[in-house]
C-alpha cells in the first residue's frame, strides 16, 4: 500500500526529512502539492510568487521523475483534497515537513486530524526552521520579543543537525489523476511581466544549490561590510529559494560551517558570523508570526494603532512605479518591479521612505512587497515591514528615519546601482547622482536630465517629511 509525500514550502528532494522516510519503507511513493487557495487564513500567494511557484513545481517533478516518483497536482482546500487522495489511493501513511505559518500549520492539524480519525498514519518533520518556535523560550518561558537574546538561545542550543542527501531510487505509484499545472495560470501571458524574473532566477533546488555555490565562492567573502552595498554582489539572493524550500536552513548552515572550516572563496569568520545571524533574522521572523499570527495586518506594538496614516494614493503609486524623485528608492522600486527582488539595505531605504516620508500605512507597502516579491514570505515580510515603521518587535528607534539621499551616497557611492535601474540619471556624476534636485541647470542639461520631465521632481522635501514624522511619531509616544 502506498505511502503519500505532501510537498508544500519544501520543493526539493536533498534534506527533506519525510520524502527520506517515506524511501525507508518499502511502499509505493506518492508525490503530491495542492494548490490550496481555499483554506480560511491562507493568504494567496502573490503574482511574482506564484510565477516562482510554476518554475519551482517543474523543477520538483523533474527531479522527482528522475527518481522515479511521479508528481501529482491538485487544487483546492487540503483539508478536502489530501483525505480524497489518501482515501482514492488506498494509502494508509502520509509524512510531511512542518509549517510554521499559524494558518497554514491550523491546516495541518486539521488534515492531520481527519486523517488519524480513520486510522491513517501520519508522521510529521522538522525541515523549515532550525529551532521551530516551541523550541526556543525566554527564562520566563514566554517566546522572544528581541532579536539578540534570541539569537543568543538559538546557540546554545545543540548545533543543527546535518543535512540529509536526497534518496535515490524509489518505487513510484502509477495511476493517480494530476492536474496539468499551465490550467492553473500561475505564469503571466499577456501582458508578459515576467522577462526580468526569467532573466534573473532559475527556480529549482538546481538553481539554489548553484546561487549557494556562487556566492560562497564569489560573495562571502566581504559579506560583513559589503552586505549594505547594493552596487556589489555581496549576499546570497537565497531568500526566494529558501521561501519555496528548494534549500533548507540545514543545508545553508552546514555549507556555510564547511566554508569556515576550508576557508572557501576567502571568506573569513567574521563574514560567516554575520551570514548566520541573518539566516536567524528569518528564524526570529518565524518566532514572532507563530506567536502573532496577524503580524502581516495589526501592530505589534498596539500604541501604533493611534498612529495618523495618510491617505494619499498618488503618493503610494509615485512610490510603487519608482516615481517618487529619490534615486534610491527608485531604483529599489524598479529593481523589484523588473526582477522581484530588491537589496536589503534598499528595501530598509524604501520601506522607510512610505511610512515615514510619505506617512502612508505599512500594510499597503508590505501588500505591494507580497505581490511583486518572489521571495515574499509570510514571517519575513511582515516583521521586516513592521520593524521599519517602528511598530514592530525589536523595532528601529523611532526617530531613525533614513535620509535617502545619505543612504545613497553611503551605500552606492559612485551611483552604479541607481544608474543601472534608472538610465535617466547615466549622465550625473557621482556627487549629483543621489541629489539631482540639487544640481544646477547646467549640470543637468549636461547630464541630459530635464527634471520634471526625464525624472520627477521629489515628491516631498526631506526636511519637512522629517518633521512631519517625527510629529506624528510623536503623537503615537505619548497616546
Ligand atoms: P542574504 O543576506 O544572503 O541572507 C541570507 C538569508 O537570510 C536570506 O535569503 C533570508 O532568508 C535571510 N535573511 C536575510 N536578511 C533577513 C532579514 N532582515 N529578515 C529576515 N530574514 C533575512 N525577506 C524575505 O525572505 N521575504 C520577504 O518577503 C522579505 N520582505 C522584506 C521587507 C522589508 C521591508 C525588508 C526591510 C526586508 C525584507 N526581507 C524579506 C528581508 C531581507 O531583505 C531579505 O531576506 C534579503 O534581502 C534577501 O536577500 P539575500 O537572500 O541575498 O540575503
Amino acid at each position: 500500500l502506498p505511502i503519500v509525500v505532501w510537498f508544500r514550502d519544501d520543493l526539493r528532494v536533498s534534506d527533506h526529512p519525510a520524502l527520506t522516510a517515506a524511501a525507508a519503507t518499502t511502499a509505493p511513493v506518492i508525490a503530491v502539492y495542492d494548490l490550496d487557495e481555499e483554506s480560511p487564513g491562507l493568504r494567496p500567494l502573490g503574482g511574482a510568487a506564484r510565477w516562482w511557484l510554476a518554475g519551482s513545481l517543474r523543477a520538483l517533478a523533474r527531479d522527482l521523475r528522475a527518481r522515479g516518483v511521479i508528481l501529482v497536482l491538485r487544487r483546492g482546500p487540503a483539508a478536502r483534497v489530501i483525505p480524497d487522495l489518501v482515501a482514492e489511493t488506498g494509502a494508509v501513511e502520509i509524512v510531511w515537513n512542518r509549517r510554521h505559518d499559524p494558518a497554514a500549520a491550523a491546516v495541518d492539524e486539521a488534515v492531520a486530524d481527519a486523517l488519524t480519525a480513520r486510522g491513517i498514519g501520519v508522521a510529521t518533520f522538522q525541515a523549515s526552521l532550525l529551532t521551530e518556535p516551541d523550541q526556543l523560550r525566554t527564562k520566563a518561558g514566554g517566546p522572544f520579543g528581541v532579536f539578540t537574546p534570541f539569537w543568543r538561545a538559538l546557540l546554545a542550543r545543540p548545533a543543527p543537525r546535518a543535512p540529509l542527501p536526497a534518496p535515490t531510487a524509489m518505487q513510484g505509484f502509477d495511476g493517480v489523476g494530476s492536474e496539468r499545472l499551465e490550467d492553473w495560470r500561475l505564469e503571466p501571458t499577456v501582458p508578459d511581466w515576467a522577462a526580468g524574473l526569467r532573466a534573473e532566477w532559475t527556480p529549482g533546488e538546481t538553481g539554489a544549490q548553484d546561487r549557494l555555490a556562487r556566492f560562497l565562492d564569489a560573495g562571502l567573502a566581504g559579506y560583513a561590510t559589503l552586505r549594505d552595498r547594493p552596487d556589489r554582489t555581496n549576499t546570497s539572493r537565497l531568500s526566494p529559494h529558501l521561501r519555496f524550500g528548494e534549500i533548507s536552513p540545514f543545508q545553508v548552515w552546514d555549507a556555510a560551517m564547511l566554508a569556515r572550516d576550508t576557508r572557501r572563496g576567502g571568506a573569513t569568520a567574521a563574514d560567516i558570523d554575520k551570514f548566520l545571524s541573518e539566516l536567524a533574522w528569518r528564524e526570529f521572523s518565524y518566532h514572532l508570526l507563530a506567536h502573532t499570527p496577524d503580524l502581516a495586518t495589526r501592530n505589534y506594538q498596539a500604541r501604533f494603532d493611534a498612529f495618523p496614516w495618510r491617505s494619499d494614493p498618488d503618493g503610494l503609486r509615485a512610490w510603487q512605479r519608482g516615481r517618487t524623485g529619490y534615486p534610491i528608492v527608485d531604483a529599489g522600486m524598479r529593481e523589484l518591479w523588473t526582477t522581484g527582488w530588491m537589496h536589503n539595505r534598499v528595501r530598509m531605504v524604501v520601506a522607510s521612505f512610505l511610512a515615514k516620508h510619505l506617512l502612508i500605512d505599512w500594510r499597503e507597502g508590505e501588500r505591494w512587497f507580497w505581490d511583486t516579491l518572489v521571495d515574499a514570505d509570510p514571517a519575513n515580510n511582515a516583521a521586516s515591514w513592521q520593524w521599519v515603521a517602528g511598530s514592530g518587535a525589536d523595532a528601529a528607534p523611532y526617530f531613525r528615519i533614513f535620509n535617502p539621499v545619505l543612504q545613497g551616497e553611503k551605500f552606492d557611492p559612485d551611483g552604479a546601482y541607481v544608474k543601472q535601474w534608472l538610465p535617466a540619471l547615466r549622465g550625473l556624476p557621482a556627487k549629483l547622482v543621489h541629489r539631482p534636485f540639487e544640481a544646477t541647470p547646467d549640470e543637468l542639461r549636461r547630464a541630459g536630465v530635464a527634471l520634471g520631465d526625464t525624472y520627477p521632481r521629489p515628491l516631498v522635501d526631506h526636511r519637512a517629511a522629517r518633521e512631519r514624522a517625527l510629529a506624528a511619531l510623536a503623537e503615537t509616544r505619548t497616546s
